[in-house]
Parts: C-alpha cells; sequence; structure tokens
C-alpha cells in the first residue's frame, strides 16, 4: 500500500554570503523578540491582576494580547528601525504559536503549585521573595545568548526550493535581499518525489548553521500481519533497557566519560574574562565538546533503534513519563544521557517504515507488578525501585524485577494483537 509519509531530514548548511547569515540572524531575533513580547503582556497581565500561584493561565483573548501585527508595529515605532518587516513573516508569526504551547503546558500542571528548584534555593540562601514567575513551566524570556537560535519557514506554492544541493528559502516583501541560499551538505538524498513542507533554519554555539527539512513522499509499506518476533523492553535507569530476552541495552555513559573533561573545560572558561578572545576561544571548546557528546548519543540510539526494526515484527514499550523521572535529583544526569525518549521515537518510525508494529503499552499496566508466569500483582514492588529480585508469593517463581516487566510487556502485545484480530 502506499502512503504519504512526512520525515524530518536534517542537513549542515553554509549560507551563501555574509548578508544571507545577517538576514537568517534577524529572522532569528524577530522570533525571539516577538516571544518576549507575548511574555512581557503576560507578566504585566498577571501583576496587575493579582494572579496566585495554582492559578490557570488566562487565554489570549481575555489578557488582550495585542496581534502580532501590532507587536510589530509598536516595535517598529519605538525603534524606529524597520528589521521586523525585513524579515521573514513566518519567524515573527511562529512566536504567537510557540507562546500559545507553552501557556498549554503551564495550565497542564499549574494546579501543582510547584517552583523552580533554583528559585527554591535562592529564597532559602538570599531570603528572595518566590514570585509567580518563579513557578515551574511559566512561560519565560528567551535569551539572546541562549546557545541555540531557530526559526521556522513554511512552503506556499514553491517558495522553498533545492537546485544542486543550494537550498532556496523566501525573503521579505520589502527585504532587500533578493534571495537567501545556504549550501547543504547534502549526506543523504532525500527520498523520491519528496515535497518541502516547511524548513527550521538554526544555529549552535558553535556558530554552524543547519537546516531541518520537514519533507512529505510517497512510500509503499507492506503492513506485516502476523508479526512472528515480538519483543517487550522495558526502561532501566541503569541498562538503558531491558528485552524480553533477557538482554541488556547496555548504554556507554557518553555524558559520564566527557564529564571530567568538560569539568576542566568549564572551569577555564570561567576563569577567562568574558568576551575576550581567550574566552572566546575557550568557549568554542566547551560548545564542541557538548555537540560531540550529543552526536555520539544520537548515533548510538540511532544503530540500535535501527537494529531492534529490522530484527523484530513488533516491539512493545511502556509509555512512562519520562519527565517525572527526569525531576528525581538522583536519576536527572543519567536520564538526561540516555535519551529514552527519543529512542522512542526512532524505534517507531523505523517500525513503521518496514511495515511493523510499534506498541506502546497504557500508563496503567503494572508491567513491573505482575507476575509474568502466574499474572497474579505484586503491590510490594511498588514504588520501591530497589527490589531488583522478587519471588512471587503465589507461584513462587523467582523473578528479575527488570526482564519480568519486559516480559509482561511483550504479553500485553501479543494480546493486543489478538483482540486488534478479534475486531478487525
Ligand atoms: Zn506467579
Amino acid at each position: 500500500m502506499e502512503t504519504i509519509v512526512q520525515r524530518g531530514y536534517v542537513y549542515a548548511a553554509m549560507p551563501a554570503s555574509k548578508e544571507v547569515e545577517t538576514y537568517l540572524r534577524q529572522c532569528f531575533g524577530a522570533a525571539r523578540k516577538l516571544y518576549n513580547l507575548h511574555v512581557a503582556h503576560l507578566y504585566d497581565y498577571l501583576e496587575k491582576n493579582d494572579y496566585q500561584p495554582g492559578e490557570r493561565l488566562p487565554s489570549m483573548k481575555k489578557m488582550q494580547m495585542p496581534s502580532v501585527s501590532t507587536f510589530k508595529k509598536q516595535c517598529v515605532d519605538e525603534h524606529g528601525f524597520p528589521y521586523l518587516y525585513l524579515v521573514d513573516a513566518f519567524a515573527s508569526n511562529e512566536a504567537k504559536q510557540h507562546f500559545q504551547k507553552a501557556i498549554s503546558a503551564f495550565n497542564k500542571i499549574a494546579y501543582k503549585k510547584q517552583f523552580k528548584k533554583s528559585a527554591l534555593q535562592r529564597q532559602k540562601t538570599l531570603r528572595t521573595e518566590l514570585t509567580f514567575r518563579d513557578l515551574q513551566g511559566m512561560p519565560r524570556f528567551h535569551s539572546k545568548k541562549g546557545s541555540k537560535a531557530s526559526y521556522t519557514t513554511f512552503n506556499q506554492n514553491g517558495t522553498i526550493s533545492i537546485r544542486e544541493g543550494v537550498l532556496y528559502l523566501p525573503t521579505a516583501q520589502k527585504s532587500p535581499m533578493n534571495e537567501v541560499a545556504l549550501t547543504l551538505n547534502m549526506h543523504r538524498p532525500l527520498p523520491k518525489g519528496s515535497s518541502i513542507k516547511n524548513v527550521t533554519v538554526s544555529v549552535n554555539a558553535q556558530g554552524k548553521f543547519y537546516v531541518s527539512l520537514c519533507v512529505a513522499f510517497p512510500k509503499e509499506i507492506a503492513l506485516i500481519k502476523q508479526p512472528k518476533q515480538i519483543l517487550g523492553i522495558d526502561y532501566s535507569q541503569s541498562h538503558f533497557f531491558v528485552d524480553s530476552e533477557g538482554k541488556k541495552a547496555n548504554y556507554p555513559q557518553y555524558y559520564r566519560q566527557a564529564e571530567e573533561r568538560l569539568a576542566n573545560e568549564q572551569r577555564l572558561l570561567s576563569r577567562r574574562v568574558k568576551g575576550s578572545n581567550r574566552w572566546e576561544k575557550q568557549r568554542l571548546v566547551v560548545a564542541r565538546l557538548q555537540t560531540k557528546v550529543a552526536n555520539q548519543r544520537k548515533d548510538w540510539l540511532h544503530k540500535k533503534s535501527y537494529a531492534l526494526a529490522r530484527r523484530y515484527d513488533m516491539v512493545v514499550v511502556e509509555d512512562i513519563d519520562l519527565r517525572s523521572l527526569s525531576q528525581n535529583k538522583r536519576y536527572a544526569k543519567n536520564q538526561q544521557d540516555n535519551g529514552f525518549g527519543t529512542f522512542r521515537l526512532y524505534l517507531q518510525y523505523k517500525l513503521e517504515d518496514r511495515g511493523r508494529r510499534f506498541v506502546k503499552a497504557p500508563k496503567q499496566f503494572p508491567s513491573t507488578q505482575l507476575c509474568s508466569c502466574c499474572g497474579c500483582k505484586n503491590t510490594l514492588l511498588k514504588g520501591d525501585v530497589g527490589i531488583r529480585y522478587w519471588k512471587c508469593p503465589s507461584c513462587e517463581v523467582a523473578h528479575d524485577r527488570d526482564i519480568n516487566a519486559a516480559f509482561n510487556l511483550k504479553q500485553y502485545g501479543e494480546r493486543h494483537l489478538h483482540e486488534s484480530h478479534i475486531s478487525a
């Protein structure tokens, strides 16, 4: 069956000229500026209306948020410099969507009244008072100094195209630029029949440009009707994951390995005079090391998920909330290092590309607590991650905590398959 699939392709890119680079940086700036104006309006509204922690944030309409064009006009009138009109209109429009997203994300956790750890620390040591600005998840100003800047632009009737390895992006009507061109390092070709939906241009801390192309293309996918090779995988702190065949993923702790060097280089950086030549040089050393760790991780995640997607017809994972895990101080560093969430995403599209299945067991499925032999539920395991091995109280089979959980996930997948067959 031929379906249209959407995928992202990331390429390293080189702005064709200094002017193009300046233009792109102005687009990043416009996206950030507009976002910050939204945040400023929000803070202003909350202050005037005596906002109390725990309350949900008001809708854009309620707080009478000015439209993007009003913001733009205000801004240009104040500074007398029309650069906001000289950049891609999408760059300033996306701010509104991002802001909207940040509001809904906050409203989901507003009831928790949770303050940022750093703010609580500050309250303890400096005795500063906590305000709504210190709430976890509250939309924040985007800093100019942030390591990464980006903007997204959309393809409208062929305004974006690639010709001979050069990507052409739309400019603004009033911009003096005729074309915005970036030379791509096309380390792999786009799939046949690709059409570009949108492009996100970004620059990292090293000053390297990247473009992420979201493309749609037709693909022949034959769904495997009777999956035979089924695997359950259970997330594990120490091994990344453990599968239902008892194998451990053994994730190399790239961050931990580089940690000592990174700490040394960062210490050096802190001793340099900020903004000096030697500081700038050292900043790049740190940025390069961080990029390296991130690339090593990504590479490993791709290879591991590729290996599973080639071998198994169906993989079952649990739908755990990784965010709440990473808030646990003891696990935080490890968790951020190993990126299980990214792994699930890679695995899903790699399986689906091959007509295989990716199944998420629901959050309430007690994969850890069930005995995979008799199905009895051992509630002692709940909340106590210290129990690595246990014996089932009813059938007396000895279990390894992680392998047993992975096995339950596999069984969940088999049942899921059976049920969907009956209903089909
Ligand atoms: Zn049992």
